[in-house]
């Protein structure tokens, strides 16, 4: 079913009244079934509501460039490797025997969606990537900074990721890309990564220029390449969170200012984020810190733009966001989840220090946190497992971090479940297609508008705040006032039956009927 399709020859069609397709859009009706519950003293009572949508896709992709904030990093230069690999349509030897390019581990290139059911009541799933028309990875243009200087190429070999047989079949084309000057200020990353701050933009705290200097980077890059869109993630070290303080991070109006007046409580993050939205580039934030302080989400709903994050969520996070659904949803008390990791590349030393290790500590800790509210069967109001996180730099060991969990549960009777799970994360091969499923999603939710059927408003896009990118993210960030939802199962069907939704299909409730009832 997969394959080189033109975008513009979908895999299916959705036969429906509600349902138009134009040269330009898809155009839906939808109706959105929810339930509503009020308090009636002791009872709650029950009620299904309904919602008329008007969703829009627009079917033009065009031409997408994906600029990566930390591109010479180990994840920057994995995800550019990977996708000149996958292009290329590569193959190389290992000692295993040969290897080729794929996307394993992207739930946009390597999982499906059941479509539905055909006359002889066998599942129909295609590929994810054909259910709206999304950019594919091969067509990216990749760009980005770095605030070392060193030529993908070289910065591929300092990754020490990737096999060398396939290095040597990249090596040319990375040789001649190089991250553009970044914007430093020492204090927001462990001190041990001074010696490669070789490529820096002046100034070592925030100040406007720095702004239109990257909102410059962008649109340059724009037009180099003669790109419709450009999508910027961070993938950049980890830096300590930003004090939240009144009248320097809270409003967008204050935040303007305190980078105006180079304030020292204003992160380098939180400098590309508020750039990017000038440029209305979608700004996705892989790392734990507080990029999206009180201010800069302000001001993303202020431009309509759109932001998303924190945190790849890529190993040992998201074992703990399935295994913990599966363990609360079952019926089984866990009481304590003890997690110690080490690693030993250059991310892990960033993170031996303390400030910056408190940054993903947070992002790390509240992962089981709605699972546990959500069941007043196990827990008491206020009550929760035991949750350490450890984290240890431990050079010898590189890129391939060791997740040690043990989580342990009391079940029947008093008695005890503990489960001990020793997780080989090859880091970088795992967060790399969480990039690009962060950025094809962010792509596709600008061209997807909606209203409501039964107003007379225009067209409009989601809200600023891409919650739906949560399966990704380790702390998803959501809409202010919104819940934020950890478990795994959860996040993927928000997205694909919101995917679902723009072609106007119900979501998948997996109910089976037709082989139930008959
Ligand atoms: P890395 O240290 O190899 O790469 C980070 C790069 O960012 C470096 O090349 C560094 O020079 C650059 N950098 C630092 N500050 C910068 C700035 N202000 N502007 C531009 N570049 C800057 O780290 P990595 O392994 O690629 O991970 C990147 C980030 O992703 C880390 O914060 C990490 O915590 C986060 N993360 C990674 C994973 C994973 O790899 N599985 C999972 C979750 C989160």
């Amino acid at each position: 079913l997969a394959g080189n399709r033109n975008e513009k020859t979908p895999l299916f069609t959705v036969d429906s009244p509600n349902v138009v397709y134009t040269e330009d859009a898809i155009e839906t009706k939808y109706a959105y079934h929810t339930t509503s519950v009020t308090r009636a003293g002791d009872k709650l009572v029950a009620t299904p509501k309904a919602q008329n949508y008007n969703f829009k896709v627009d079917r033009k992709v065009g031409k997408v460039g994906m600029m990566l904030v930390g591109w010479g990093g180990n994840n920057g230069t994995t995800v550019t490797a990977g996708i000149i690999a996958n292009r290329r349509g590569l193959v190389w030897d290992t000692r295993e025997g040969k290897r080729a390019a794929n996307y394993y581990g992207s739930v946009v290139m390597g999982s499906t969606i059941k479509l539905g059911t055909d006359e002889k009541g066998q599942e129909i799933n295609i590929p994810f990537h054909d259910m709206l028309p999304m950019v594919h990875p091969n067509d990216l243009v990749i760009g980005g900074w770095d605030i070392s200087g060193l030529g993908l190429a070289d910065a591929m070999d300092r990754a020490c990721v990737l096999e060398p047989s396939l290095k040597e079949l990249v090596r040319k084309e990375m040789a001649e890309m190089k991250p553009l000057p970044s914007i430093y200020y020492p204090d927001f990353i462990a001190a041990n990564q001074e010696d490669r701050a070789d490529n820096v933009i002046p100034g070592s705290k925030a100040s406007w220029d720095h702004v239109e200097h990257i909102r410059k980077d962008i649109r340059d890059f724009k037009a180099k390449n003669e790109l419709d869109k450009v999508i910027v993630l961070w993938t950049a070290n980890t830096e300590r969170y930003a004090e939240i303080i009144t009248g320097v991070n809270d409003s967008a109006d204050n935040l303007v200012n305190a980078i105006k007046s180079g304030h020292e409580e204003v992160s380098p993050s939180t400098v590309f984020a508020v750039a990017c939205v000038l440029e209305n580039a979608p700004f996705i934030n892989g790392s734990p810190q507080n990029t999206f302080v009180p201010g800069a989400i302000q001001f993303a709903e202020k431009h309509n733009a759109f932001i998303g994050g924190d945190d790849f969520k890529s190993g040992q996070t998201k074992m703990k966001s399935a295994l913990v659904d599966f363990l609360i949803n079952a019926g089984i008390k866990l009481t304590s989840i003890a997690s110690y990791n080490h690693l030993g590349n250059n991310d892990g030393k960033n993170l031996s220090s303390q400030k910056q290790f408190r940054s993903k500590e947070i992002s790390k800790s509240n992962v089981v946190d709605d699972m546990v509210a959500a069941n007043s069967v196990l827990y008491k109001e206020g009550e929760h497992p035991d949750h350490t996180v450890v984290i240890k730099y431990m050079p010898a060991v590189g890129d391939n971090k060791r997740a040690l969990d043990e989580y342990y549960a009391e079940i029947f009777l008093g008695g005890h479940q503990t489960i001990s799970i020793f997780n080989v994360c090859e880091d970088s091969l795992l967060a790399s297609p969480l990039i690009i499923d962060l950025v094809v999603v962010a792509e596709m939710m600008t061209r997807i508008s909606w209203k409501k059927a039964d107003g007379s408003d225009d067209y409009k896009g989601f809200h600023s705040v891409l919650s739906v990118l949560s399966y990704m993210l380790k702390a998803p960030l959501t809409p202010p006032g919104t819940p934020v939802v950890n478990a795994l199962a959860k996040q993927r069907a928000a997205l694909t039956n919101i995917f679902r939704a723009c072609v106007g299909l119900q979501p998948e409730s997996d109910m089976t009927l037709e082989h139930k009832l008959f």
